[in-house]
């Protein structure tokens, strides 16, 4: 067993000095004082762990106890002490006045022992409190960025206010690094005193070794003993990949299996962010996916079947979107996509829904707006981008669209038939000559 020493206050008169000697022996700092009124104040300002009573006058021990109500009182007494009395007391031994100095020793250390186990156990359990809180907050949706900088203020603010005390001005901080997927850059941001520092990390350039010793590598953990540092690694659904490194605090290895469970949380929430961003939001122009979209237009139509009101969608498509690609590429063909969705969602409501269903065709689900007014707003949205110009290598870029209106019959909730009426519309916007808005009555 390790050894625990601590601060000892004894009330005794020079007759223990034997039990002073011994105890200052064995490690522990002991303050012994005879008057009662003067260690009364010892035991106020020096906050020892445990009290010793040798002897006390009739009363002492229960102003001793107002006096320090953390510390371990040990009586040394041949007085009789109830039971009662002495629980009310949070006496942790009650010796007579004839036993061997060994065994008020035994009594004094196994109180510190105790004491020490006492506050490492309400530690743990504070760590672990927090965690599961945290863990709690990350689970729940938020885009991957949102969960990851929970992750690292909550998993360096846990660790740093359940260490033990003893740490004085050393401030919790700690770095992210985490890969979104296979190809993504590795991006890093900083807590506490690295706070505000974040970019894109090379990890072959190996900036911290403990960092990229557990990146990637789910529940693992490494020490940097001398700075008080714990790395954990991150694996997650999504081939999310990362390493959290948490400096300034304390963390007994007994919670190794803790930080490791909370790094497989951690890990599957952020997989679940990822995943979830990318099937609802189209990684291009940053507009719903198709699944997405539709799935509004089911809530929408549904809603308006409740409490009857119209719902309206377009389908648009690039006239000759293809002519753009071939004689600029992929990369011009893309600038006008993503031009093309924010030309959208600067034209329509907020309450408007747009939603990219693939290629260079779009919907826009109009919630409360019948047929006549969403050719009034398809007609607009044409004009609009058919008179924005952007450039790409010195070549000026323009781009017309055709438009498709549907407008749902009452009570309809069929929303891939809507669509499929906006589609037939545009098809003939198509074949009318492009650039046109055509409506489907
Ligand atoms: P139309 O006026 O009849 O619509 O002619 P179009 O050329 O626009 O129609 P088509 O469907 O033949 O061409 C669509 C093109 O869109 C073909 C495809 O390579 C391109 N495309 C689809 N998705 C993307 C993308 O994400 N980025 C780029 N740059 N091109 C894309
Ligand atoms: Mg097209
Ligand atoms: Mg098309």
């Amino acid at each position: 067993m390790r050894p625990v020493n601590g601060r000892i206050a004894l009330s005794a008169d020079a007759g223990a000095a034997v039990l002073v000697a011994e105890l200052t022996a064995r490690g522990h700092e002991v303050r012994a004082l005879g008057t009662p009124d003067g260690f009364l104040s010892l035991v106020n300002e020096w906050a020892p762990q445990v009290v010793v009573l040798v002897h006390p006058a009739p009363g002492f021990t229960g102003r001793v106890r107002r006096a320090a109500p953390e510390a371990t009182i040990v009586l040394v007494t041949d007085a009789a002490v109830d039971a009662d009395a002495a629980e009310a007391l949070g006496l942790h031994g009650v010796l007579g006045e004839a036993s061997p100095i060994g065994m008020v020793v035994v009594a004094i250390e196994s109180a510190l022992r105790r004491a020490s186990e006492h506050a490492e156990l309400s530690h743990h359990q504070d760590l672990l409190r927090r965690m599961l809180g945290l863990a709690t907050g990350i689970a729940r949706l938020g885009s991957p960025e949102e969960v990851a900088s929970l992750a690292l203020d909550g998993f360096v603010g846990a660790l740093a206010d359940s260490a033990p005390p003893g740490l004085g001005g050393v401030q919790a901080s700690g770095v992210f690094a985490v890969q979104f997927g296979t190809g993504a850059p590795v991006r890093y941001f900083g807590a506490g005193h690295y706070s505000g520092i974040e970019g894109e990390l090379d990890l072959s350039e190996a900036v911290d070794q403990g960092l990229v010793g557990v990146f990637g590598r789910a529940g693992r953990t490494a020490r940097g003993e001398e700075q008080r540092r714990v790395f954990l690694g991150i694996h997650g659904a999504g081939d999310v990949r990362g390493a959290v490194m948490a400096e300034g605090v304390e963390v007994p290895g007994a919670l190794d299996d803790l930080v490791a469970i909370f790094g497989g949380l951690l890990g599957q929430a952020l997989g679940n962010a990822v995943l979830y961003q990318r099937s609802t939001f189209d990684g291009l122009t940053g507009l719903y996916t198709r699944t997405m979209g539709l799935r509004r237009l089911g809530e929408t139509l549904g809603l308006a079947g409740r409490y009857p009101s119209a719902t309206t969608v377009l389908v648009l498509d690039v006239d000759h979107f293809k002519r753009v690609n071939d004689t600029l590429g992929h990369a011009a063909g893309d600038l006008v996509l993503i031009a093309l969705a924010d030309l959208i969602r600067a034209t329509c409501r907020t309450t408007d829904v747009p939603a990219r269903l693939g290629g260079e065709e779009f919907v826009i689900i109009l919630p409360r707006t019948d047929e006549a007014a969403g050719a009034l707003v398809a007609e607009r949205l044409r004009r609009v981008v058919a008179a924005w110009r952007g450039s790409f290598e010195g070549a000026e870029l323009s781009m017309t669209i055709s438009i498709g209106v549907a407008a749902a019959d009452p009570g309809e909730v069929d929303g891939a038939a809507l669509v499929g009426r906006a589609d037939d519309a545009l098809y003939v916007a198509k074949r009318d000559g492009r650039n046109r808005v055509v409506c489907a009555s």
